[in-house]
This record gives C-alpha cells, sequence and structure tokens, in this order.
C-alpha cells in the first residue's frame, strides 16, 4: 500500500527501526503513552486484526507477540510487566489503518482501559 505511513516506515523509506526481520517491523511510537511505547507491524499490509482470518496470518500475529516479548526483554519491563494492545476499528480508537500491536511498560497501568 503505497499511501499507507506503517507500509513506509516498516520498509525503511522514512522513520527508523528498532527491530526487523523477514516478516515484522518495529518502531518507537511518535506520541509515546509510557516510557516504553513501541508498535510491532507485519510488513506486508493488513488493515486491521479482524482481518486476520487463515493460518498464515495467524502464525504471523502468533510471531509478533513473540518479538513483542523480546523488546520487552530487552527494554527491560519484563519482570514489572507490560501491555500489548490492538485497537481495532473505530469504537476502539484505532487510527491507522496498517495493523499494529503496541507494546507498553515501564509505568503502573490502570485497569479498565478508558
Ligand atoms: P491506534 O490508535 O491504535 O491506531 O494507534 C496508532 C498509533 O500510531 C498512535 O499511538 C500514534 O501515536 C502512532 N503513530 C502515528 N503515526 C506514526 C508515525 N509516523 N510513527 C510512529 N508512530 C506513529
Ligand atoms: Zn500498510
Amino acid at each position: 500500500m503505497s499511501d499507507c505511513v506503517f507500509c513506509k516506515i516498516a520498509n525503511k523509506e522514512m522513520g527508523k527501526l528498532v527491530y526487523e526481520d523477514e516478516t515484522v517491523a518495529a518502531f518507537d511510537d511518535l506520541n509515546p503513552q509510557a516510557p516504553v511505547h513501541v508498535l510491532i507491524v507485519p510488513k506486508r499490509h493488513i488493515a486491521r486484526i479482524s482481518d486476520v482470518a487463515n493460518g498464515e496470518d495467524a502464525t504471523l500475529m502468533g510471531h509478533i507477540l513473540v518479538v513483542a516479548n523480546e523488546i520487552a526483554r530487552e527494554r527491560g519491563i519484563t519482570e514489572n510487566g507490560y501491555r500489548i494492545v490492538v485497537n481495532c476499528n473505530e469504537d476502539a480508537g484505532q487510527s491507522v489503518w496498517h495493523v499494529h500491536f503496541h507494546l507498553l511498560g515501564g509505568r503502573k497501568m490502570n485497569w479498565p482501559p478508558g
């Protein structure tokens, strides 16, 4: 998707990656909501988590969770804890239409979310 900002970041046309492999990229959120706020995305454009409907996509999403765990460990937030969030569509507040997993940590968080 040529006009998708997260495709551009994942393809290294803009921004700076903190992690990448063949299928996944990660970068710091532009407007961090916690001391650690990293976005982890599939390199392949998938608009929203509700579009994930087959085994290949499910494997990719599982891989993203493993990468989130690795980044959490690197950033030193594993022991205290962290939150992984995916917002889907309007009610959840999704604002960028390329699936992204928020990795948030480094501070105490509230529940339920707003
Ligand atoms: P969501 O509301 O779940 O769709 O989250 C979108 C996130 O993307 C927000 O936390 C934004 O701060 C972040 N964001 C938007 N544009 C960029 C960008 N160019 N680089 C990094 N993060 C971005
Ligand atoms: Zn995209």
